[in-house]
């Protein structure tokens, strides 16, 4: 049988999809699965590779699967960019705006932190005498624990608001390690001004103030001379 491309050969098979007979010369092999086929049903492509139709639309389809997965794969590269926290942790897109909105610490945190900052305070108020006395105008001075007074007292208010709130139940014990740490405070603070020096000095000097102004007139006069006596010495 001839060929029936060129007419002029003798045909050696048939186009896998019309089943024309074609020659050596006329016919093509796929070069992917090997079938013949004839110069209608072949699919050159762009790097002169000859194709089959049904190889050719298997190529086709796995190109745009390539292209889809491509533009997938960049666009999740986008979206990682933009969004890294959800991304990373894995959180929706709600949890993470709901984590981004800071919770205001808790009370038992807030107490636990002034019950230290005034232990450290009073600590050093007690290691250095001469800080417990603030200086105002008009010559006169403040005991300095009675202002910072004010943090144990922050402390002791947080840490009540723990134990008397619900909704930190758990943090109970923390909650009076912050009432401890106040109430030691205040304590040391106490002391602080009751030890202060300057003011033992002041104290004693009131005392001697109001001797004097017990003596009779000749006491005072002999007292008078016994410190004039001593400052001669
Ligand atoms: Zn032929
Ligand atoms: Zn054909
Ligand atoms: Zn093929």
């Amino acid at each position: 049988m001839e060929c029936s491309v060129c007419d002029l050969r003798g045909a050696v098979q048939a186009c896998s999809y019309c089943h024309a007979q074609i020659c050596e010369v006329c016919g093509v092999t796929c070069q992917r699965c090997g079938k013949p086929v004839c110069p209608t049903h072949v699919y050159k492509t762009h790097s002169g590779k000859m194709l089959c139709l049904d190889c050719q639309e298997e190529r086709k389809a796995k190109r745009e699967r390539l292209r889809a997965k491509a533009e997938h794969d960049e666009a999740a590269d986008f979206d990682e960019t933009l969004r890294p926290d959800s991304h990373d942790s894995g959180l929706s897109e709600d949890e993470a705006l709901l984590g981004s909105v800071r919770k205001p610490p808790p009370p038992w945190k807030l107490s636990l932190y002034a019950g230290v900052v005034g232990l450290v305070a009073v600590l050093v108020l007690l290691v250095a005498p001469g800080l417990r006395q603030v200086p105002l105008p008009g010559g006169i001075f403040l005991p300095t624990p009675y202002f910072l007074l004010v943090i144990p007292g922050a402390a002791l208010v947080w840490g009540l608001i723990g134990l008397l709130n619900e909704e930190y139940k758990e943090d109970t014990a923390r909650c009076v390690a912050g009432l401890v740490l106040a109430v030691a405070s205040i304590l040391l603070m106490v002391v602080a001004v009751a030890t202060d020096p300057s003011r033992r000095a002041a104290q004693e000097a009131a005392d001697a103030q109001l001797v004097r102004n017990k003596m009779t007139p000749q006491q005072l006069n002999n007292w008078r001379n016994e410190k004039l006596e001593r400052y001669r010495q």
